[in-house]
C-alpha cells in the first residue's frame, strides 16, 4: 500500500513538473490537521448533533441569530486559535516556487492566507469580516469574535445595533458570481487541477472537476475518502494532505547549499 502511494505521488509529481498553470481546490480536509473538524469525515463529531440547515441558513440567521452564534461557537473556539499546517504551507510553496496560479478554497478559516498564499479565492466567504444585513456596514471580525468567545457578547453593528453576520456564505445564500466566474476562468485555463481535502459534495464547487476535464486539464485528487470525481481523475491519492501535499511541493523548493 505504502509502495502504491509512493508510485501515485511520483505520477502526480510528474504532472505538476509539466504544469504551467496549476490550480488548487481545497476543502475542510486541509484544515482538519489544524484541529478544525470537517463536515463529512466519519468521526467529525462536532457537527453530528446539529443540522447545519436548521441553524446555518440565511433564513435561520435572520430569524434566530443567537442560535446561529451558539452553533458557530465551537468552530470559533477552535478556529480563532488554529494555525496553518504543512498542507497549507505546501500549497503556499507551490504558489511561491512552483506553477500554482490560483487557490480556490471552500474554507472560511483564513488558514491559507495565514500560511502566506496570495491568490486565494474564498468561494464560501471568510471569517475576516462581519456584515450588517440591515444597514450594510462591514467591520473587522477578529475583535468581535474574540469578545464573543471570551464573554458571550453577540457582535452588533455599531451604527444600527443589528446582529452582525460573518461574511461566510450560509445555506440559502447566493455565492459571489464574480468569485465563481474567476474560479471557473482559472480552472478552464489550468493545465492541472489539484483537489485536496474535499468530499466534492457541495454545489457548485463540485462541478469544477468536470469543467477542468472538459477543457483538457489533468486532475489530481488527494483525499482520505472517495469522491464523486475520482472516476474522472488522472491520479487519486488516498492519503493525508499533511503527508501528500508536502511530498508534491518538495521538488519545487529552492535548493540550498
Ligand atoms: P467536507 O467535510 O464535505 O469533506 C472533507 C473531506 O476531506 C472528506 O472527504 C474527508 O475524507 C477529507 N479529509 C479530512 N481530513 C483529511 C486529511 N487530513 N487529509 C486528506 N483528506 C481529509 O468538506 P468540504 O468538501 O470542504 O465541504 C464542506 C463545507 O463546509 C464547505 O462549504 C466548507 O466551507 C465548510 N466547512 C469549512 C471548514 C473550514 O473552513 N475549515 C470546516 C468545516 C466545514
Amino acid at each position: 500500500m505504502a509502495g502504491d502511494r509512493q508510485h501515485l505521488i511520483e505520477r502526480a509529481g510528474r504532472l505538476l513538473q509539466a504544469a504551467d498553470r496549476l490550480v488548487a481546490l481545497t476543502g475542510a480536509g486541509v484544515s482538519t490537521p489544524s484541529g478544525i473538524p470537517d463536515f463529512r469525515s466519519p468521526d467529525s463529531g462536532l457537527w453530528r448533533d446539529a443540522d447545519p440547515m436548521a441553524v446555518a441558513s440565511l433564513e435561520a440567521f435572520r430569524r434566530r441569530p443567537l442560535a446561529f452564534y451558539d452553533w458557530l461557537r465551537p468552530l470559533l473556539e477552535i478556529g480563532l486559535a488554529a494555525r496553518p499546517n504543512p498542507a497549507h504551507e505546501a500549497l503556499r510553496d507551490l504558489e511561491k516556487f512552483g506553477p500554482l496560479k490560483t487557490l480556490i478554497t471552500q474554507n472560511i478559516d483564513l488558514l491559507h492566507s495565514l500560511a502566506g498564499s496570495e491568490n486565494v479565492l474564498e468561494i464560501h466567504g471568510h471569517l475576516r469580516e462581519l456584515i450588517c444585513l440591515r444597514c450594510g456596514a462591514i467591520c473587522e471580525a477578529t475583535p468581535h469574535l474574540h469578545e464573543f468567545v471570551a464573554g458571550g457578547t453577540i457582535p452588533r453593528c455599531s451604527l444600527c445595533a443589528a446582529v452582525l453576520k460573518p461574511r461566510v456564505i450560509l445555506f440559502g445564500e447566493l455565492l459571489s458570481q464574480h468569485l465563481l466566474n474567476r474560479a471557473a476562468a482559472a480552472v478552464t485555463s489550468s493545465d492541472v487541477l489539484l483537489i485536496a481535502g474535499s468530499s466534492l459534495e457541495v454545489y457548485p464547487v463540485n462541478e469544477l472537476p468536470w469543467l477542468a476535464r472538459q477543457t483538457g486539464s489533468r486532475l489530481i485528487i488527494v483525499n482520505l475518502q472517495p469522491t464523486p470525481a475520482d472516476e474522472i481523475a488522472d491520479v487519486v491519492i488516498r492519503g493525508n494532505v499533511t503527508e501528500v501535499l508536502p511530498a508534491l511541493a518538495a521538488s519545487f523548493q529552492p535548493q540550498t547549499l
